[in-house]
């Protein structure tokens, strides 16, 4: 378990000497997630929700 020190992309896990990182707070702990991860939070929420423990996830919307 690195991550703690180390800034990485909860999804990709690049860290922020690869690519830039935006920092989330969650349940008052950092995350970051990079910018081509975000759409992922966002709109695939089901997919962090095991870097994420406890996040709400949206239902999924019916087409
Ligand atoms: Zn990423």
């Amino acid at each position: 378990m690195t991550e703690q020190n180390e800034k990485t992309c909860i999804n990709c896990e690049r860290t922020d000497a690869q690519i830039p990182l935006i920092t989330l707070t969650f349940k008052g702990e950092a995350k970051y997630i990079c910018a081509q991860c975000l759409p992922v939070l966002i709109h695939k929420t089901h997919l962090l929700a095991d870097k994420l423990p406890g996040v709400e996830i949206a239902p999924p919307v019916n087409h």
